[in-house]
């Protein structure tokens, strides 16, 4: 198993709902530790930039204003398989989809407000966590 590091977000909805410890005890559980973290409302910028990847989609700018409408968690998680895991433990982007037992089943009420983001692929984690972070902001412990 290939240890590596993903970034996930706590988003609005769920940190609103003080689901933040719920969802980190979920990360935990799984293998994945917390290796750096930050409670921020992101700018509309930092948002526009983040999310830069979906800027011709439809539901951008609701995307944006979504993740600007209150404090969020940002997280680095460190473990095997980190960047996939997290997925799995997410689940599907839409809470309807979602399997149960996954985060997004149990805490995001729809694909706007739903709970988290994690990163989907080795170069999306590794820009997403420098988007954030400094590598001396992250402690490792692998
Ligand atoms: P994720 O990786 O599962 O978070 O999904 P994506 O990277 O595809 O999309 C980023 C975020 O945009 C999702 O978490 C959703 O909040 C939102 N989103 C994606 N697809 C849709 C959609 O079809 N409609 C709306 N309203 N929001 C969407």
């Amino acid at each position: 198993m290939t240890t590596q590091r993903t970034l996930s977000i706590i988003k609005p909805d769920a940190v609103k709902n003080d689901k933040i410890g719920a969802i980190t005890m979920r990360f935990e559980a799984a293998g994945l530790r917390v290796i750096a973290a930050k409670m921020e409302k992101l700018t509309l910028k930092q948002a526009q930039d983040f999310y830069a990847v979906h800027k011709d989609r439809p539901f951008f700018n609701d995307l944006v204003a979504f993740i600007c409408s209150g404090p969020v968690m940002i997280q680095v998680l460190e473990g095997p398989n980190a960047i996939l895991l997290n997925r799995s433990l997410m689940g599907a982007t839409d809470p309807k989809q979602a399997a149960a037992g996954t985060i997004r089943a149990d805490f995001a009420e729809s694909i706007d407000k739903n709970a988290v983001h994690g990163s989907d692929s080795i170069e999306t984690a590794k820009q997403e966590i420098a988007f954030f972070f400094t590598e001396a902001q992250c402690f490792s412990r692998a």
